[in-house]
């Protein structure tokens, strides 16, 4: 009201010639900035749902009550896309509806709280999609992207690694020279095991003698080849190329302390998901005999799983899918905890995370200090027909796109053309509707992956 009288009375000096036009509409312009901008409501919310590169994307729309203000954010699950639509549409969006789109972190408190039962994957999946698409209708209201909203660049661009594979040592090394032509710096190299399922690379034509008829896998086949393979890479590919590895958690405990020293010697950038989620407590064993640098936690979902592993300083890279953590709004916060220990960001950034999930693993890229790696998928052209304005990829540098919010728009008719297919095909060709098949030891014990 005091501001509101103090404009009167210089628009009454304007009609008296005291005070110029101007001088009244540059006056106008700061009351508006020190009354913020009109809160918008939450109108609607909808699922697009769409596998324009065959992984099942999940994307939730948020749309405000004000003309053309709405916003996108990353909900893939992809293993079970199907359940996290119902979980946006029957259960967050009457919770949401009419509700503030401005106030981001008490949404997500909201939203984590009303189902009591939480930290599933599915469900914050669903939050994240809310979560990501309010980051970018802030971004939109403000004019800037969500990088600028927390904080602004520590750098100018995020530093990707790629994927090297191959059933042969000599494809996975020339895989690898393909990258580096390119200009990556960093590049994960992964080897397949003769006639088995290996993770990364496929095992060839070969047949191992097993009591089943699923693929295949042995642990101890898997790591002796891994080894030569990393023994070749720096051989071949020399000291300035950074190696990554994933073990993908499928070896014992003890193999895996076992490997994290073997592997000491080649200086990796980092040796990822050498243990289970639920084998966490031998990361101490790990530490204890080997520098070997250490990432973890794809497959975690409540936030509060990364603590342990942080404040002991028991690994150096967070990989965090950030949807599944349930969003920007607690990943920038497990960041800014890692920060203070020392621990570093990975983001996962697969072919099962949407444009819109990278575009957020860029934000906190560039404007989290404690950036570590970002792990690269490209965009192929039928997902940049849908998703416009994808991020850039120049020389192993991703660029975050410089429009406001995520800088992404949605092309739902060309989103439309790309319906969920049948997915990854299981043991005998059955439909798994996306989810994973199986995989076996030769006496038919199934292993985790
Ligand atoms: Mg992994």
């Amino acid at each position: 009201m005091r501001r509101r009288g103090w404009l009167q009375m210089l628009a009454g000096r304007a009609l008296g010639g005291v005070v110029s036009r101007r001088e009244l509409a540059a006056q106008e312009r700061v009351e508006q900035a020190v009354r913020g901008m009109p809160s918008p409501r939450i109108q609607d919310i909808r699922v697009i749902a769409t596998a324009p590169a065959n992984s099942r994307l999940v994307v939730v729309k948020v749309v405000t009550d004000q003309p053309g203000l709405y916003g996108y954010g990353c909900a893939t699950f992809t293993q079970r896309a199907d359940l996290v639509v119902p979980a946006v549409e029957r259960y967050l969006k009457p919770l949401l509806a009419g509700r503030p789109a401005d106030r981001i972190d008490d949404t997500w408190q909201l939203c984590y709280n009303s189902s009591y039962w939480r930290n599933g994957p599915v469900l914050n999946n669903a939050i994240s999609g809310v979560d990501q698409a309010l980051w970018d209708i802030k971004g939109r209201q403000a004019g800037m992207p969500v990088y600028q909203l927390l904080g602004g660049k520590c750098r100018e661009a995020a530093d990707c690694y790629g994927h090297a594979g191959g059933a042969e040592i000599p494809q996975v090394i020339e895989s690898a020279k393909r990258w580096t032509a390119r200009g990556f710096r960093h590049v994960r190299v992964q080897i397949g095991v003769p006639g088995m399922s290996g993770y990364g690379a496929g095992g060839g034509a070969a047949s191992v003698p097993k009591l089943h008829n699923d693929p295949v896998y042995e642990p101890a086949a898997y790591l002796r080849r891994a080894l030569k393979l990393l023994e070749a890479c720096r051989k071949e590919l020399g000291e300035e190329i950074e190696l990554l590895h994933d073990i993908h958690e499928r070896v014992s405990p003890n193999q895996a302390v076992q490997f994290a020293k073997d592997v000491e010697r080649f200086k990796l950038f980092f040796l990822e998901d050498p243990l289970s989620p639920e084998d966490l407590a031998y990361f101490r064993q790990i530490r204890a005999q080997c520098a070997t640098p250490l990432a973890m936690g794809e497959l975690f979902n409540s936030p509060h799983e990364w603590t342990p592993l942080i404040a002991e300083r028991l690994i150096d890279y967070l990989r965090i899918h950030l949807s599944q953590a349930g969003g920007l709004t607690p990943c920038r916060k497990i960041a800014a905890f890692a920060e203070m220990f020392g621990v570093k960001t990975a983001w996962h950034g697969p072919g099962d995370v949407s444009p819109i999930g990278h575009a957020a693993n860029i934000a906190l890229d560039v404007a989290c200090y404690n950036f570590g790696i970002q792990e690269y998928s490209p965009f192929n052209e039928r997902l940049q027909e849908v998703f416009q304005g994808c991020p850039v990829m120049k020389d192993g540098y991703l660029y975050p796109n410089e429009a406001p919010g995520w800088g992404i728009e949605v092309d739902e008719k060309a989103a439309a053309k790309y319906p969920f297919g049948a997915g990854r095909g299981g043991p005998g060709g059955r439909n798994l509707n996306g989810g994973w098949g199986v995989i076996r030891r030769r006496d038919g014990t199934i292993i985790k992956q």
